[in-house]
């Protein structure tokens, strides 16, 4: 189990609820996730202050919220709403690390940490101006490493359009972690699990398109009809990446929803 969490529960393993989008109703949020059985909530952090600001909702919402801080890949993309040019890649490690320290009872992990090639793909940038960010957002991944290991702490892995490149450079380094909102290819995800990184799974796999992703997560978890799921077992852990991806599309998410997502898989997976 790569989160401190009790086996057989459900919890959410990738939720922003530090986002300004539940500053005027985060009790409600909390308690409609608790009334769905969601019984813990995983927060992920994109920079230093919602890091901080994630540490402050695990201490409001002691054994109920937990954090993960670190800094998204996509405050490097230029193309990116989180973009922020004025980030020092050299100063995170001792910011984090002073943070960690000093919370290390909310702190669960380090994220979310990787690289995103998915907009830069689709975007007009040359490919040498892409691959500068590439190797940006890596050096950022970098420092994220350096902090899981010191810490011993997995990292919530963000891998869109880069799932084969990121496990063949995260293999062999000393670290774990998820791949968050995998959407990767069946080989792929066999690669992250034989190298005992786990898979995310939110609710895209809702999605009508999705039949393809519903495939690859059929062999992943080689259900026999009939037989109970056992997601944990298979490194396969549910989220929500609220706001983002509802199960219900164009509404806000919420970590309540890992109930929809969860019976969703039980009943076509
Ligand atoms: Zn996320």
């Amino acid at each position: 189990m790569f989160f401190k969490t009790e086996e057989n529960i459900l919890f959410d393993s990738h939720a922003h609820i530090n986002s300004k989008d539940y500053d005027s109703d985060i009790q409600e949020v909390i308690s409609r996730a608790e009334n769905a059985g969601v019984l813990k909530v995983i927060d992920i952090a994109v920079d230093l202050d919602s890091s901080k600001k994630s540490v402050e909702l695990s201490k409001r919402f002691q054994g109920k919220v937990f954090s993960i801080v670190g800094i998204d890949p996509d405050i490097i993309l230029p193309i990116s709403e989180l973009h922020n040019p004025d980030l020092k890649v050299e100063a995170v490690f001792n910011e984090l690390s002073t943070l960690i320290e000093s919370n290390s009872e909310f702190i669960i992990g380090i994220g979310e940490s990787g690289v995103d090639n998915y907009w830069l793909k689709q975007s007009d940038l040359s490919v040498s101006e892409q691959e500068a960010l590439i190797r940006k957002q890596i050096e950022l991944l970098d420092v994220h490493v350096e902090l899981a290991k010191k810490f011993d702490l997995p990292l919530s892995i963000h891998s869109r359009g880069y799932e084969q490149e990121l496990i063949s450079y995260l293999k062999g380094k000393g670290v774990r972690g998820v791949f968050h909102s995998f959407t990767g290819t069946y080989e792929t995800a066999k690669d992250i699990l034989n190298n005992d990184f786990g898979l995310g799974v939110n609710g895209i796999i809702t999605f009508k398109s999705a039949e393809s992703l519903r495939e690859i997560y059929r062999r992943v978890l080689g259900r026999k009809i009939n037989e109970p799921i056992d997601l944990y077992s298979k490194n396969v852990y549910l989220e929500t990446d609220s706001p983002f991806l509802s199960p219900d599309r164009g509404e806000r998410n919420e970590p309540a929803n890992i109930a929809k997502i969860f019976e969703f898989i039980v009943n076509n997976l």
